[in-house]
């Protein structure tokens, strides 16, 4: 294409976005759908890509990657939504007890409640349906997110309660869901996430729904703002009404006596002090506990601050601190060859469990905290798992202080180290590094990889030090009998690799993929590439526009995999995969691309499958699924009772209305 035209389909791109953009967000009235924007974006932001001459500060792609966001629609509460006063000690608890009773002692009741580590929620309901879900804002208007907040599939659309209700409580993100998504992050070179109130928050505010989707948001309910129920008349009782509608509260957790409903100062102060110690075995955040009077008619009584209500209050627990010294600086080689500083600690007691390492990320991480050997650092677990250096006690810095040097070449190899011209990282680019190598041989092992049970990094170290293995492929060719002798080692624990090592030979593709350790492409990448490329030599032989035309793959990550797929030493270990029968392809290959590229809808309810379940077959085959009719539908399936979609489709020639029996079909079932 000619230069000239590129710079005018730029332009008209950006003005175009620019129009929709102000008719969506400050007229409210959209002309075109969120799926025709996104793809005058994504043209955008490939144009872009592809000729960075044309990029500038003020483009609507700006905000480039997964992580666009958007200014919502301001939408006011109907009932303003409060914040909480909080008790830092027991002392203030106790305080708290004793003046409630002053107002009126015959209170008696509380219900303490998780207070979980996220952000506040409003859902309102009207006629039993979700009409939109705001955040709490300044706490008289919020932001509109409800699109992304339908993402989350055990928050109920439609509730058997047709008043006007407003129904709060915190959305987010579990522990494990927190740390899969900052691994993927950090494999595609994305900025990390601090804790899993932030990548909550950052996630709920996104434009991408997919990817809010993708994330596994959860949420709790407990407390209304709009509210006309005369007979829910206790905090408890409200609890129960939110659960017989199919909400998540923590009363649905009740065995496990997540909510209290306690009498007297003593239960609510045995409670803090429960919760404060068993805090790390829940599989999400929280922060504290919310105590709360019990009776609606006495939380009136007392009522409210301009902030927040005066019957309740949060009990928060303490972050704890430690200051320790800083023996040296570790600096470990990745798969990938990137250098990762980390400190070496005097190990301390923290939160449960005994510290004496924490990563420094990078050199600008050392920089920034102006660091040095014999330092006294304050530590903290962020998100109350990975330790972190946050500050240096520089008033007692001892004279003997050592600068931090960051080594000019590769600690095990000894080869130069570079810095990547755009970014942060330093890596060793030997490929033959022994630490990479034992490192890509534990990532390809590894659980989401290949997931060879039994051979994890001890092992891995056992059998290159014996130099059984030298490279990847090597496992396939294990020695057990001479396994079995080995210190620690045994003829069952060598039949156990032995079996795990030959059914690795059968893994899914995209794990297989995944395994490969390829630079910037993670879990996610390597579903989509597995969908996209039927088996390993489609991709050897993909060129960078090949995988451009990949909506989910930008011009970093096409680059990333030509670049591996061209090197010698990677063409060499997946021909000696496949000498091995490793079956590096796409499994039940015969049916998975049956629909391809077709796109699909369905109307109405099926009698064999469920919404979701079609959605997987059709994804499974090959196919797309869209969410609204348009020119660009090829099918829509019609189930019983279906709904307006299939007077849409009628008026679009194209489209082929199909049920369910002419879907099963298609697909050979
Ligand atoms: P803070 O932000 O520290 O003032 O605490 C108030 C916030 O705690 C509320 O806005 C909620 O988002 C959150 N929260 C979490 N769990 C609860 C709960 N069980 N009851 C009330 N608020 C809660
Ligand atoms: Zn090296």
């Amino acid at each position: 294409m000619d230069d000239l035209f590129i710079e005018e389909e730029i332009k008209e791109l950006r003005e175009k976005i620019a129009y929709h953009n102000d008719l969506y967000y400050k007229k409210t009235a959209p002309e075109i759908s969120d799926r025709e924007f996104d793809q005058l974006l994504n043209r955008l932001q490939y144009l872009e890509e592809k000729y960075p001459q044309y990029k500038t500060k003020l483009s609507p792609t700006e905000k480039v990657g997964s992580d666009i966001q958007y200014q919502a629609k301001i939408i006011q509460h109907k009932v303003p939504m409060y914040s909480l006063e909080n008790a830092y000690t027991i002392d203030e608890i106790e305080d708290f007890y004793e003046k409630l009773k002053k107002i009126d002692d015959s209170i008696f009741y509380f219900v303490t409640e998780l207070k979980l580590d996220g952000l506040s929620i409003n859902l309102y309901y009207e006629n039993g349906t979700l009409q939109y879900a705001t955040t709490r804002g300044d706490g008289f208007e919020g932001e509109d997110v409800t699109e992304n907040v339908k993402t989350i599939s055990s928050l109920p659309h439609r509730i058997d309660y047709l008043e006007p209700i407003e129904i709060r409580g915190e959305i987010f993100l579990p522990r494990a869901e927190f740390e899969r998504i900052n691994s993927e992050r950090e494999e595609n070179g994305e900025k990390l996430f601090a804790n899993p109130r932030n990548a909550a928050a950052g996630t709920i505010k996104l434009k991408n729904s997919e990817i809010v989707r993708s994330r596994n948001l959860d949420y709790r309910v407990y407390t209304v703002g709009l509210f006309g129920k005369r007979e829910i008349n206790t905090q408890y009782k409200l609890l129960q009404f939110f659960d017989n509608l199919k909400f998540k509260t923590e009363i649905s957790d009740r065995e496990l006596g997540f909510v209290g409903y306690v009498g007297g100062k003593l239960a609510i102060i045995s409670q803090c002090q429960m919760w404060e110690y068993q805090k790390n075995n829940l599989e999400y955040d929280i922060d504290g506990l919310v105590i709360k009077v019990n009776e609606f008619k006495l939380q009136n009584k007392i009522g409210f601050t301009s902030k927040s209500p005066k019957w309740a209050i949060a009990y928060k627990f303490k972050t704890e601190e430690k200051e320790t010294e800083l023996l040296g600086v570790d600096f470990q080689v990745g798969r990938t060859g990137a250098i990762t500083p980390v400190a070496r600690l005097n190990p301390i007691l923290i939160s449960g469990s005994t510290v004496s390492n924490a990563t420094l990320h990078n050199e600008d991480e050392i920089k920034r905290l102006d660091l040095k050997i014999g330092d006294y650092v304050t530590i903290i677990k962020s998100g109350e798992i990975i330790p972190k250096i946050i500050s240096v006690n520089y008033k007692i810095r001892p004279k003997t202080a050592k600068k931090i040097k960051f080594p000019s070449h590769c600690p095990v190899c000894n080869s130069e180290l570079n810095k990547e011209p755009d970014g942060v990282i330093t890596y060793c680019n030997n490929i033959a590094c022994p630490a990479q190598i034992q490192r890509r041989i534990e990532h390809y092992a590894s659980r989401d990889a290949l997931d060879i049970d039994g051979l994890g990094e001890a092992v891995i170290k056992q059998l290159l030090n014996n130099n059984m293995i030298h490279k990847i492929d090597d496992i396939y060719h294990l020695d057990f009998g001479e396994f079995a002798t080995l210190p620690k080692q045994g003829n069952k624990s060598a039949d156990n690799l032995k079996q795990a090592i030959e059914r690795s030979k059968n893994q899914k593709f995209h794990k297989i993929i995944f395994g490969f350790g390829i630079r910037y492409v993670g879990e996610r990448t390597s579903k989509i590439l597995a969908k996209n490329f039927k088996n390993i030599d489609e991709l050897i032989q993909a060129k960078v526009d090949d995988y451009l035309e990949i909506e989910e793959i930008g011009e970093k990550i096409a680059q990333s995999l030509v670049d591996f797929f061209h090197q010698p030493d990677k063409l060499q270990m997946i021909e000696n995969l496949r000498k091995s029968n490793v079956i590096m392809e796409s499994k039940n290959q015969a049916s998975s691309n049956v629909l391809k590229d077709a796109k699909f809808l369905v109307t109405g309810t099926l009698e064999n499958y469920k919404r979701a379940e079609i959605k997987e077959l059709i994804l499974e085959f090959g196919g797309e699924f869209l969410s609204t009719v348009g020119k660009n539908l090829d099918y829509l399936v019609v189930g019983e009772n279906p709904g307006s979609k299939l007077d849409q489709a009628r008026k679009i020639k194209t489209i082929k209305i199909i049920n369910e029996t002419e879907f099963l079909e298609l697909i050979g079932k």
